[in-house]
């Protein structure tokens, strides 16, 4: 994170939005690009978007969902958006190219849907299939 190297000459703003320092928090739970994403992420999968909040988000995903397997879905969702947001923060530093959140957010819905529907846990929980049902509709 930039916070973290003030010795370096670059911009401290957020790559995303510039407008804010880059910190960890800003990054993945406060930014206007990276709240678009997680609603979109949260609006795909039926879940109430929550306040966008850093202590609401580790809140969340720790007692959130009592049911094992949407807890372990949703916590793949919230992995994926982790890890696209990085990559789009990488993307505009390193290759000098930007996706607006909704391409972001379909790339990650077309990978993170092929992965679960052809994983162990689809096959584990298949009962529960309004969940799979709604990952398929992205395929
Ligand atoms: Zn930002």
């Amino acid at each position: 994170m930039k916070d973290n190297l003030p010795f370096l000459q670059v911009s401290p703003l957020c790559e995303l939005c510039s407008g804010a320092e880059e910190s960890c928090r800003h990054l993945f739970f406060e930014c206007d690009w990276s709240r678009n994403l997680l609603g979109l992420a949260a609006n795909w999968i039926g879940v109430e978007a929550v306040h966008f909040k850093f202590q609401n988000w580790l809140r969340w995903l720790r007692y959130g969902f009592k049911v094992k397997w949407r807890r372990q879905m949703i916590r793949a969702v919230v992995a994926a958006c982790v890890y696209t947001i990085w990559s789009e923060r990488n993307r505009r530093i390193f290759r000098h190219q930007q996706l607006h959140p909704h391409q972001a957010f379909r790339l990650l819905q077309t990978e993170l849907a092929v992965k679960l529907v052809n994983s162990n846990w689809a096959k584990a929980n298949g009962p529960n299939s309004f969940l799979l049902d709604r990952i398929r509709t992205a395929i």
